[in-house]
């Protein structure tokens, strides 16, 4: 088997037992990169040299009879939205085009840690706004299993690295569903966990009371695997939760039997693609067959989550990156401000360096939000959203009075075509439309394959879950990926 074919547990397992070095897997994952990367776009910065180092540190640590880490010569790819102290940190925009952060995201910082071998960073939609992966500044991701189509996103590089055989795992955000519905619709697990169980510290502000990073992998097993290294309490992010990390790997045994899942009728209302209400249907009855009781339950707000989220976090967006001005941070325009039409040189310089550097749909979210917070409109947008949040929250408390967990789709349709929508913003929002609660409410959600359509697109499955039942939610999925086979399916350039 070709370190490209093998799980990370698979791999991680295989370093330790000395029957691969971690610098011949980070080689085979490179060569897998070289191969398929032209075609897919999912890298915006490979970092080579860099990655056969820390493996070969990572042999000659095994050499010398010293312990390894849990992740041990596993190459992980993490979203452009991570700062890493020896890579570019971009947010696939050219604002921060060129910007080497001077230390890692928390999250870098424990997989390193981990000895796990970061192999370089993924394209995204710029600042993470998106759905699609055609926001970046640097081109859009192309689907592993249809290269005319969209990944998803905004985590579509971290998606379609995994798919393709790239890496066995990457480290993905979700603000509003940018793990879970690019991993739906690249046939890959994704784990967006409860708000605060990851450090947002070192990952680029979008915003700050969603923003989520997480585990993207081919398996439940695997996001667990890397839960278990990336969770924690950090004392210098202060809305990480203290709550101490299971073991997730070692709680994944117990059968589903008496687990209680809820399924809202509405998630199967207009709009739904046939063959992904069908595949999502057959989910269900596999998890009932597994053990597990599927119960009709509501969240009467859902329906207000896309609106909601669509003042909630572009307001908090026009706030984090207001600090792009050119001065405080990112680029600063070259054009001599001499302050003709403008209120002074510096408003001029402030206006071309923002004008310049960010990309329309950030511009956008920009406008929408100042707009929402500006006097006089704060009750009626910014407000009336908060209490509007408070809720569609509500709602999950009370469904997780009856239900442990909430399943149904993650996306609408499968991968769309690229272009599809990009002139259309609406469109584009409304693919958030399985997603945005979850967030809102900060409790935990997953998605995983659970089908194909008959054209060979992956069709995604969502499991949501309380605050902090990770362990649940991934033992779910687990036992759905003892049961199926779907999850194993592999583009034909992940096969060679
Ligand atoms: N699609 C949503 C948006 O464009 C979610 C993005 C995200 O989760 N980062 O805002």
């Amino acid at each position: 088997m070709q370190p490209a074919d093998r799980s990370a547990m698979e791999l991680a397992a295989a370093v330790a037992a000395g029957e691969i070095s971690a610098a011949e897997c980070t080689r085979g994952h490179l060569a897998q990169i070289e191969a398929t990367d032209d075609s897919i776009n999912a890298f915006l910065h490979v970092a080579a040299e860099a990655a056969i180092a820390q493996a070969e540190a990572i042999d000659a640590k095994r050499a010398a009879g010293r312990s390894l880490g849990p992740l041990a010569g596993v190459p992980v790819a993490v979203k452009d939205a991570l700062c890493t102290r020896d890579m570019p940190t971009t947010c696939a925009s050219k604002m921060l085009a060129g910007y080497r952060p001077p230390y890692d995201a928390d999250t870098v910082a424990r997989l390193r840690a981990a000895d796990a071998v970061i192999i370089g960073k993924t394209n995204m939609d710029e600042f993470a706004m998106g759905a699609s992966n055609e926001n970046s500044a640097f081109g859009p991701v192309a689907n592993p299993w249809d290269t005319s189509r969209a990944t998803g996103g905004s985590s579509g590089g971290s998606a379609a690295c995994v798919a393709a055989g790239m890496t066995p795992a990457s480290i993905g955000s979700d603000t509003g569903g940018s793990i879970r519905q690019p991993a739906g619709l690249c046939g890959i697990t994704g784990l967006k966990p409860t708000y605060g169980r990851v450090s947002r510290r070192g990952l680029v502000a979008f915003a700050s009371s969603l923003d989520q990073i997480g585990p993207m992998a081919r398996s439940a097993a695997d996001c667990g695997l890397l839960l278990e290294t990336i969770a924690g309490h950090d004392p210098l992010d202060s809305t990480s939760l203290a709550a101490e990390v299971p073991p997730y790997t070692q709680l994944l045994e117990e059968p589903l039997c008496g687990v209680r899942i809820g399924r809202v009728a509405e998630h199967f209302g207009e709009g739904l693609d046939g063959e992904v209400a069908a595949a999502v249907e057959e989910a269900f009855a596999a998890l009932e067959a597994a053990g597990a009781t599927i119960h009709d339950i509501e969240l009467p707000h859902a329906k207000y989550g896309v609106a909601t989220y669509y003042l909630i976090a572009p307001s908090e967006a026009s706030s984090n990156l207001a600090r792009y001005d050119g001065v405080h941070y990112g680029h600063r325009t070259e054009a001599p401000c001499r302050g003709e039409g403008f209120d002074s040189p510096l408003v001029e310089m402030y206006c071309r360096s923002r004008s310049e550097g960010f990309g329309p749909e950030v511009k956008r979210r920009v406008m929408l939000g100042t707009y929402a917070l500006s006097a006089g409109y704060y009750d009626a947008y910014y407000k009336r959203a908060l209490q509007v949040r408070r809720l569609i929250r509500q709602d999950y408390l009370d469904a997780f009075e009856k239900v442990d967990l909430i399943g149904g789709p993650v996306s609408a349709t499968p991968a769309f075509p690229l272009g599809e929508k990009t002139n259309d913003p609406l469109a584009m929002y409304l693919l958030d439309l399985y997603t945005v609660a979850t967030n809102l409410a900060g409790v935990c959600g997953i998605s995983f394959p659970c089908g194909f359509t008959a054209g060979g697109l992956p069709i995604g499955f969502q499991l949501q879950g309380p605050a902090l039942a990770e362990p649940l939610v991934l033992r779910a999925a687990d036992r759905y990926q003892r049961l199926t086979d779907w999850h194993r399916r592999r583009p034909a350039m992940a096969t060679g």
